[in-house]
Formats: structure tokens, C-alpha cells, sequence
């Protein structure tokens, strides 16, 4: 199967409110312009550096979200164009992102990533620390930002109802805090599902799945 074919068969069997990211990390400019060529104009990277390069080397009419898991100082390398930061998990990350916003002008999409997994390894939140950070008074200040959702990674594991226990529960906090007026917006996106796990991530009410290796193939 081709990245076309690979594509459009995801996109086939995707409710027309989930966004499909094509998840092209360590993957060659030539293979995502594939993709491209095929229509999709949503790329995610999930190292900042990588995803600059691509970006400079591709059409501008692509959105580039950040995934991965995101370094203070490397920030401002992406600050003039990322159109969506999945991976923040703090205050500090926040502040940061602000400020390089406010540098370009702009006003950054972001998500909070929750901890969901059973895995110790995997970023994010737990509940007590996201409810203290979107009541946080400090979060008000922060202009150049714009909190969009919330986004989480289930445990790696074939246990179906476990992956759907954790997705289930992210769901529960999305509707949850998206009662609150979060600065000037309110949540629209739940970002979770991967290639292994995304049927189920939309069972659960997932609005965006990061999908990879079904669409380029392993790495
Ligand atoms: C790599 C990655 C994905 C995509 O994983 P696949 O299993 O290849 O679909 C999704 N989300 C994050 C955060 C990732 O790092």
C-alpha cells in the first residue's frame, strides 16, 4: 500500500468531526510531500528542530503540531509557526510559550497533556495539577496563548478495555473543564488515539488521533 492509499483508507473510517494528524516524524521531506500531494495538510513532529527543517523544505499551506514532549529553550525555534502544541505540561512550558508568541505577534494553539497511562515514563498532568494550573490566576496574564484542550497517550498494551478505561477517563476531564471559561476560549479539542489505539480513542470521544506508522509505515 501507498502513503495515498494508507490515507485515504484511515480517512474513510474517520467521523467527519475527528482530525486526522499525519504523525511523520524521522520520516524523509520526500515521503510527507506524498502525503501532501495527497491532500493532507496536517503534519505531526515531535521534535522541534525536525519539524523546522520540514517546514522551511515544504509548502506553507501545511498546520505543524508539536507532539512530543517539548524543551523550555528550544521554543523559539517554533514559535513563528506552529500551529498546535499538544505536549504542555506546566506552567513554566506555558510562560515560555507566551513570551516567543508574543515575540512573533501571534497567539499559540495549545494542549494539556494529562497523564493517563499506566506507564511511569509517559509526560503529562495528573488531575490535582491540572485543576491548579487552569485555576491558576497567573493564567490570565498569559495573552499569547490560547488553551484549546486537553491530550493524553493510553498505556501500550493489548488490553482493549484498559486502553479504553484511560481514554474514558481523559474524555471525563475534558467535558469536565471545558464547563470553565478558560481565558478567552473554551475546549474544542481532545487529542488522543495513535495507530494502534485510535478506533477506540474515537469510541471514547476523541476530536484529533496523531496517526503514523499506518500511514508511513514503521520506524
Ligand atoms: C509517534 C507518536 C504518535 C504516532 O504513533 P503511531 O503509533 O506511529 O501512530 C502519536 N502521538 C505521539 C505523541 C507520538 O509521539
Amino acid at each position: 500500500m501507498s502513503i495515498a492509499d494508507n490515507l485515504s483508507s484511515i480517512k474513510a473510517g474517520l467521523p467527519s468531526k475527528v482530525t486526522l494528524v499525519a504523525v511523520s516524524k524521522t520520516k524523509p521531506v520526500s515521503e510527507l510531500m506524498e502525503a501532501y500531494e495527497a491532500g493532507q495538510r496536517l503534519f505531526g513532529e515531535n521534535k522541534i528542530q525536525e519539524m523546522a527543517e520540514k517546514h522551511d523544505a515544504m509548502p506553507k499551506d501545511i498546520e505543524w503540531h508539536m507532539i512530543g514532549h517539548v524543551q523550555t529553550n528550544k521554543v523559539k525555534y517554533m514559535a513563528s509557526f506552529v500551529n498546535l502544541v499538544h505536549g504542555v505540561d506546566s506552567f513554566k512550558l506555558l510562560e515560555e510559550i507566551n513570551k516567543q508568541a508574543k515575540k512573533n505577534n501571534r497567539v499559540i494553539d495549545c494542549l494539556l497533556q494529562v497523564h493517563i497511562a499506566e506507564e511511569e515514563t509517559k509526560f503529562g498532568l495528573d488531575e490535582p495539577e491540572l485543576e491548579t494550573l487552569l485555576a491558576s490566576e497567573s493564567l490570565k496574564s498569559l495573552q499569547n496563548i490560547c488553551i484549546k484542550g486537553l491530550m493524553g497517550m493510553a498505556t501500550f498494551t493489548e488490553n482493549e478495555s484498559q486502553i479504553r478505561k484511560e481514554f474514558s477517563f481523559l474524555k471525563s476531564l475534558f467535558d469536565k473543564y471545558s464547563k470553565f471559561q478558560i481565558l478567552n476560549s473554551k475546549f474544542s479539542i481532545l487529542s488522543m488515539g495513535m495507530s494502534g489505539d485510535y478506533k477506540t480513542a474515537i469510541e471514547c470521544g476523541s476530536t484529533m488521533v496523531r496517526i503514523g506508522s499506518s500511514i508511513f509505515g514503521g520506524r
